[in-house]
């Protein structure tokens, strides 16, 4: 009889091991915070799932926490299908939450009102995709400037902002050209030019290399470092090339929804000398 139960509370303990692991894999939470560094992101066990049909939900987003500071280089890393744009897409408040919370500097994005939503996704954030998503029938230094000029800027000081940003970038010959005109490297560096041009707390870019060749995506991923490096911003970016790790300073692992870990770089990539970059450019007040 008591060897019996010995027996059966070696299988219950066993069982709370095992669901223990499981927990632990599930709810992988960073205690990392660099001194000295603001908080500027914050996503409290974030849920998000989508119904496709009866009977057929996605769960997307599982149970995500961590946090970005001010001037840090973040990579959320995993395989397609992840999660990794979803939750890309609610820190830029693109996406809402089931459950959980996206704090940006504190502030609530659920607390917003839609004004205040739509100010936080004009001037604190920049966003860069892979597939640039610019104007065709803009110049590109209309491109840059729209942002600007959709926030009420007069048009020729949105344009002179435009036109600095692009100069910054290498493309200052290309600022009367159309997107067409140039090579994907450089949409991508207008798109760049673009999400800055409200000089944003935050730049998040989703896979930006995606659609470039290696050459072209190693001058984007310097221009990324040099940004957060030199200009001090904060950059979340979403990769699913390994290739790309080494440029951040940490990086957020995921795997079908949820967070499974994180990597510290020390790093291991200098910033470069991006050609005519210049932080008084960037600095210009978009004001
Ligand atoms: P990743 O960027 O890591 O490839 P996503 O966040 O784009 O992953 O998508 C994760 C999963 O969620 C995919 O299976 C995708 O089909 C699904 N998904 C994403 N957005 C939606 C949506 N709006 N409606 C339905 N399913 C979605
Ligand atoms: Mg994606």
């Amino acid at each position: 009889m008591a060897k019996k139960e010995e027996g059966q509370k070696k299988t219950g303990a066993k069982k709370k091991k095992e669901v223990k692991k499981e927990e632990a894999v599930k709810s992988f939470v960073s205690h990392y915070h660099p001194k000295g560094r603001t908080k500027v992101i914050e996503a409290v066990k974030l849920y998000r799932e989508f119904d496709l049909s009866k009977n057929n939900v996605v769960k997307v987003v599982q149970g995500v926490s961590f946090d970005v500071f001010s001037g840090e280089f973040v990579m959320l890393h995993g395989p397609s299908g992840c999660g990794k744009s979803t939750l890309l897409n609610i820190i830029a408040g693109l996406e809402t939450v089931d459950k959980g919370k996206m704090k940006i500097r504190g502030k609530d994005l659920a607390k917003m009102n839609s004004d205040q939503m739509a100010e936080f996704r004009r001037t604190k954030i920049g966003i860069v995709f892979q597939s640039f998503n610019l104007l065709k029938s803009l110049t590109n230094q209309e491109n840059v400037a729209l942002p600007l000029i959709a926030d009420g800027e007069p048009r020729n000081k949105a344009l002179k902002r435009g036109g600095n940003l692009l100069r910054m970038l290498g493309l200052g010959k290309h600022m009367e050209k159309v997107p067409t005109e140039l090579s994907g490297g450089q949409q991508q560096r207008v798109a760049i030019a673009r999400s800055l041009a409200k000089n944003p707390w935050i730049i998040l870019a989703d896979e930006p290399t995606g659609n470039l060749d290696s050459k072209s995506t190693e001058e984007v991923m310097d221009i990324f470092v040099t940004l957060n490096r030199k200009s001090k911003r904060t950059v979340v970016m979403v990769t699913h090339n390994p290739e790309h790790l080494k440029y951040a300073d940490r990086i957020i692992m995921l795997k079908d929804g949820v967070a499974v870990g994180e990597k510290r770089n020390v790093r291991k990539i200098k910033e470069k000398e991006v050609e005519g970059f210049n932080t008084k450019r960037m600095a210009i007040s978009a004001q």
